[in-house]
């Protein structure tokens, strides 16, 4: 995957529907992908340790967030 995909990350339609409604089908999904998705640990890995560590709070990103930093 090219770092434009992970920038996409950012302003992604299925993050946007997660943040919307976290029990959606679509936000689920997408909650459900970013445990494995290369696109989504790129986009992480670009971030500062501040934006990181909210993210890693916001997704309660724990069992992956070692794998990121
Ligand atoms: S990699 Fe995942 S989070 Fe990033 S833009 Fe694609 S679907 Fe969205």
């Amino acid at each position: 995957m090219d770092m434009s995909k992970a920038i996409k990350c950012e302003t992604c339609t299925l993050r946007a529907r997660y943040d919307r409604n976290p029990h959606s089908l679509l936000g689920r999904f997408w909650r459900w992908h970013i445990n494995f998705c290369p696109g989504w640990k790129m986009y992480m890995k670009s971030l500062s340790e501040e934006k990181k560590e909210e993210l890693i709070q916001k997704y309660s990103l724990k069992s992956v967030d070692k794998k990121i930093k």
